[in-house]
């Protein structure tokens, strides 16, 4: 291993160990795939340009910002309608925005935001090279309740819309809310937790919300062994994920 291998190796192992294990972490792979500037697998075969997605996502953004739709708009600061790159190997879904959020219309900056970017990084992801960050709602739900289902359905399209335009290679959705809806169904986080299912066509898994790790330290564990599953998923759906940086995939 050169120095510098052995640099990012130790960085990789620390930051995993500290979000999930307060050690080094059981099982951990030395061989840590680089997703850095993996942009979506899908994007030759729509012939879609990363400019062509940024404008699309842009717009998509504007009409969320003048939303009126549900009664969401009256209590809000800002609408959040997410962030990240326009052609993202993965499109991680959460709930809705919080406080932080909603003071700052940016998705996941609060203490379950920086939770989150920890669990990205332990699988060689983040919102400024391969992830996209949105929410199920677009608007702060009073109090941090769960949005209802009335709210959901009005903003569904938007989101909907977000993933048409970003074609991600893979859905990671955080947290009971998020899969639910994603998938319509009623069964519990602890069933569809895990394992893979099948979004319009794109892989999706879901695993806890990073503000359920942060009130119950146990749910660490499975959603370090859920993150690995997805890793090993992402590095099969994306070919040459380990090559050097190619300038024109991004
Ligand atoms: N929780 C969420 O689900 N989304 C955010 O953007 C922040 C916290």
């Amino acid at each position: 291993m050169t120095a510098t291998e052995k640099k990012q190796f130790y960085g990789i192992l620390k930051t995993v160990a500290d979000w999930a294990y307060g050690c080094p972490a059981p099982g951990f792979s030395l061989h840590t795939p680089d997703f850095s500037n993996c942009a979506s697998s899908s994007e030759y075969s729509y012939g879609k340009t990363n400019t062509q997605s940024a404008n699309v996502l842009e717009s998509i953004a504007a009409k969320i910002s003048t939303c009126t739709r549900c009664e969401l708009c009256k209590t809000r600061t800002n609408t959040v309608p997410g962030t990240g790159v326009a052609m993202p190997a993965v499109l991680v879904i959460g709930e809705g925005p919080g406080a932080d959020e909603d003071a700052t219309g940016m998705p996941f900056v609060g203490k379950a935001g920086q939770l989150l970017d920890k669990m990205l990084a332990a699988i060689s992801l983040s919102r400024t090279s391969n992830c996209f960050i949105a929410n199920i709602v677009k608007c702060r739900p009073p109090g941090n309740r769960d949005p209802f289902p009335e709210e959901i359905d009005a903003c569904f399209s938007f989101l909907a819309a977000q993933t048409t335009a970003l074609k991600p290679t893979m859905i990671l959705a955080l947290g009971r809310v998020a899969v639910q809806s994603l998938l319509r169904t009623s069964d519990g986080i602890g069933k569809l937790r895990g394992q893979f299912h099948d979004y319009n066509g794109i892989p999706l898994m879901a695993t806890y919300h990073p503000s359920a790790l942060l009130r119950n330290e146990d749910l660490k564990r499975p959603a370090w062994e859920d993150l690995k599953k997805f890793r090993d998923k992402l590095v099969q759906l994306t070919p040459g994920y380990n090559k050097p940086f190619d300038a024109e995939r991004i």
